[in-house]
């Protein structure tokens, strides 16, 4: 069973993009990238409510 690819979207002044089919692997690189790049520790509900079908 295919899953739909998933995108998520950082601030445009940040321009950082990322796509998956898997929603973990999404959430993980979305979570890794906010505390990298933005000393951000966001939840995964957090996340999930930036994600949009890419
Ligand atoms: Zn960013």
């Amino acid at each position: 069973m295919a899953e739909k690819l998933k995108k998520i979207e950082c601030d445009p002044k940040c321009g950082f993009m990322v796509q998956s089919h898997d929603e973990k692997e999404l959430i993980e690189i979305a979570k890794e990238h906010a505390k990298k790049f933005h000393n951000m520790t966001a939840t995964d509900e957090q996340v999930k409510g930036m994600m949009k079908d890419a």
